[in-house]
């Protein structure tokens, strides 16, 4: 399965897979026109369309991909009324077949309702929307922060060599609010460093880790003694440590 990134808007990530049988899929278009050239470029059809969630960012390419390529949508099964032209209602737990590949979807509620992050398995691949990102987490725009920390400890428990694909370029910025509620973590300045080097060289800091971000992204670490400690909360609950993280950062 080869995994392709075709960068959209200003930090947006839409990711392109192309199985060995030749099945061609996209994650998330949020705009046709750079996934239409993408497929030109590399003469390929397309077939489906995965979707994390409804937010006009992830789907707003569907109409014109739709009517060009004939493709079918697959999304959520909880966003059936806010992204149109469904042909396969995405569940939790469940497995579905790609050509030669499949995928686990894991329902991972915060940032959406709905939201699922879709788990390649035998290729150590997770798709992770916008729940988690690179040294962040997705804002929460219809969920509980106790919903997201649990959608998060789903995916921190996936293997820790997992190659994680998140749909925004955020990373930077996430590692300036790292710096500013944990001054003194070891790992931060040269983490910065790594990301500025990329990032002046355009290249993306997608995929991550599960290693990585268990070991940095303060939003995996609610219950981190350490992290506690730093931001003067010992005695406080994960999802208490959770929710005050997550406000700061919203005022970042
Ligand atoms: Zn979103
Ligand atoms: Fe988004």
């Amino acid at each position: 399965m080869d995994i392709s990134i075709i960068p959209i808007f200003d930090d947006n990530y839409v990711f392109h897979i192309l199985t060995e049988d030749g099945l061609s899929v996209v994650i998330d278009p949020g705009d046709a026109q750079p996934v239409i050239d993408f497929l030109n470029r590399h003469e390929l059809p397309l077939h489906i369309i995965l979707h994390t969630h409804h937010h006009w960012d992830h789907i707003d390419g569907d109409p014109l991909l739709q009517e060009k390529y004939g493709c079918e949508i697959w999304g959520p099964e909880h966003e059936i009324l806010r992204i149109l032209h469904m042909n396969v209602f995405l569940e939790n737990e469940q497995e579905y077949t790609l050509g030669t590949d499949s995928f686990k979807v894991i329902h991972t509620p915060g940032h959406t309702r709905g939201h699922i992050a879709l788990y390649f398995e035998k290729h150590q691949v997770l798709f992770s929307g916008d729940t988690l990102f690179s040294l962040g987490c997705g804002r929460l725009f219809e969920g509980t922060p106790t919903q997201m920390w649990d959608s998060l400890k789903k995916i921190r428990a996936l293997p820790d060599q997992t190659q994680i694909y998140c749909a925004h370029e955020y990373t930077l910025d996430n590692a300036r609010f790292w710096k500013s509620i944990e001054p003194e973590n070891p790992k931060l300045s040269k983490t910065i460093e790594d990301i500025l080097e990329k990032r002046k060289k355009n290249i993306s800091t997608t995929p991550t880790t599960i290693a990585f971000e268990k070991d940095r992204n303060p939003f995996l670490r609610a219950d981190d003694p350490q992290l506690a400690y730093a931001l003067k909360k010992d005695g406080q609950t994960p999802e208490e440590i959770f929710a005050y993280i997550r406000k700061l950062k919203d005022n970042f």
